[in-house]
């Protein structure tokens, strides 16, 4: 609230519906906060992100002292007021996510031309629950499912012309992003797996019980390396399943699947009969980027008859790479796959999807309302997760026709590129260590001095235990650090490394996704972090590990 509202009562607008025809009829004045703030982040993104966002970190706790008020507000207020108090409260404390130094995360930058398509797609408002509602929306989205299921699954010209829009089929789903695509994948899976035959009319209709009752099952279980991403944890858990029933396969020195543990594990599972309902492989995993053996996966998945998904949010665009397609082989072979699109086809958040091989899949969750998606009709609310959605279908639509394949293949090599670049940079500073190579765009990393390297290889486990403990506690504080002086981001995860016997590590975590990130602003992140650790508050930590080590160790 602005510093005024306290003591002039007439700052306030007026509730009546002549004022609320005008709200929903006529634009602000050529001249109001709001029009020129429209124009200023039409004319110059980059420049208001820059000016607008405050560098230097406030506290969060500071932050919610702006948004104390839990009354509801009870009289209107001039849009001019609330542009401010966003520019003030919010906009200033918001995540500089464009900028090229922001390498921490999966969101990014995105192309200037997304900024006025989205306002075309809130202008029209279409809601593709149902074709009464999004018209020319529906096949839109529909292409756009039918183009992905050709980048994963390329079928002939014919399968597209019959499929692509025929209301008895679906090449995929439209979502909200990849957590509700991982959660549709695993749906279809359980009603496919657990699906009618004489005597039962489903798991759909009939539930957990009788299914594992008339399948003659102990219980059903998903498979996914210990990579996976947590939204399957929660994907078993609204499906009636436990979190337990969710189970991690070790990985192997590259953070892969490890194809003879996953195979042991199934054994046994079979034994104890348990039904391995699915596989699910990992293309590009969150933490490491790492790519499972998706045709060795295959074969285990077949095996086993089990589902096989692949959750490719990720690293699902490499695809559209001629270069680096070879490191998703046998992807064709997934009964699904899951592609955020709001990840690396830098479409605005928002928009996942998941595609299914088989175009019939999908009927196994449909579901008909009377009054809406009737049996029969395109409306694709009959067989999605979600209710209402937004046609940011649109923006996928523009995304791969302004850039085309073409240009996104080169957002992709580039990614790889000069993530093996920045590999090549912390081997050959002798400050830093690489925990893992980059196999698509992601890497990870650590401040801990060359000579420390060595004499950990060697050192006794208790020694090694405890300079690890030391070294988490430096990656920690010195990630934190980092991201309050507001220069540069790069996140932190937790790995397991064989390197090390497996023990907790805390690293430096990369994503390269922003083209406008160079390798000058490379070398100045590991530059910053390394004069930041010769910063007082780590002298501590250097003196215990020089005292552990005997080593003569270039800290403070
Ligand atoms: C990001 C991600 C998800 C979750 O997607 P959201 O869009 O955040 O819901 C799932 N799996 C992987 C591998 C991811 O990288």
């Amino acid at each position: 609230m602005s510093a005024k509202q306290g003591n002039s009562i007439d700052k306030h607008a007026e509730a009546s519906l002549a004022n609320l025809e005008r709200i929903f009829t006529l634009p602000e004045g050529a001249d109001s906060t709001l029009m020129r703030l429209d124009r200023e982040i039409s004319e110059n993104l980059a420049g208001f992100l820059r000016e607008r966002i405050v560098a230097v970190e406030k506290d969060l706790a500071e932050v919610e002292q702006d948004f104390a008020e839990s009354r509801l507000p009870e009289q209107p207020r001039f849009v001019a007021e609330q542009v401010e108090f966003l520019l003030e409260k919010l906009v200033a404390h918001s995540v500089h996510t464009a900028a090229p130094s922001f390498i921490g995360h999966m969101t990014s930058a995105l192309p200037y031309f997304m900024l006025p398509l989205s306002k075309i797609m809130i202008a029209l408002n279409q809601n593709l629950v149902k074709t009464e509602t999004s018209k020319a929306f529906t096949p839109l989205e529909r292409q756009v499912l039918g183009m992905l299921h050709g980048l994963i699954y390329e079928q002939d010209d014919a399968f597209y012309e019959q499929w692509m829009h025929n209301p008895d089929g679906h090449l995929g789903a439209f979502c909200s992003g990849g957590t509700v695509a991982n959660i549709t994948a695993l749906w279809v899976a359980r009603n496919r797996v657990y699906g009618p035959r004489p005597g039962f009319r489903g798991i759909a209709r009939e539930g957990w019980l009788r299914a594992l009752r008339h399948y003659g099952d102990e219980g059903a279980v998903v498979l996914v390396s210990e990579r996976g991403h947590y939204s399957l944890s929660k994907a078993v858990d609204v499906l009636g399943m436990g979190r337990d029933d969710l189970i991690a396969i070790p990985t192997d020195g590259a953070n892969r699947i490890d194809i003879a543990a996953l195979r042991q594990r199934c054994q046994q599972l079979k034994q104890q009969n348990m039904r391995i309902m699915a596989i699910v492989g990992v293309a590009g995993a969150t933490e490491t980027g790492s790519v499972d053996d998706l045709q060795a996966l295959a074969a285990v998945a077949k095996e086993y008859a089990a589902y096989l998904h692949v959750d490719a949010a990720w690293g699902g665009p490499t695809l559209f790479s001629n270069r680096y397609r070879h490191l998703l082989a046998g992807i064709e072979q997934a009964d699904s796959v899951t592609i955020d699109a709001h990840k690396q086809m830098y479409v605005p958040m928002g928009a996942g999807m998941v595609l299914f091989k088989d175009p019939q899949a999908q009927q196994a969750i449909v579901h008909h309302a009377q009054y809406i998606i009737r049996k029969g009709s395109r409306d694709l609310g009959s067989s999605t997760l979600e209710g209402s959605r937004p046609g940011m279908a649109l923006l996928v639509h523009s995304g791969l026709h302004i850039l085309g394949r073409q240009g996104y293949e080169l957002l992709v090599n580039s990614g790889i590129e000069r993530a093996k670049a920045f590999a090549n940079l912390i081997k050959a500073d002798s400050h830093f260590e690489l925990i893992s190579e980059p196999v698509l765009n992601i890497l990870t990393y650590r401040l801990c001095p060359q000579a420390l390297q060595h004499w950990l290889q060697g050192a006794d486990p208790e020694a090694r235990r405890q300079a690890n403990l030391l070294l988490n506690r430096l990656t920690r504080q010195l990630q934190k650090t980092q991201r309050e002086r507001g220069r540069a981001f790069v996140s932190r995860t937790q790995l397991n490394p064989e390197r090390y016997q497996r023990l907790d590590t805390l690293v430096f975590r990369v994503v390269l996704a922003n083209p406008l990130t160079t390798d000058a602003i490379l070398q100045q992140i590991l530059q910053e972090q390394w004069q930041l650790a010769q910063e007082p508050q780590f002298a501590e930590m250097w003196q215990q590990l020089t005292a552990l080590s005997a080593l003569p160790l270039p800290g403070p």
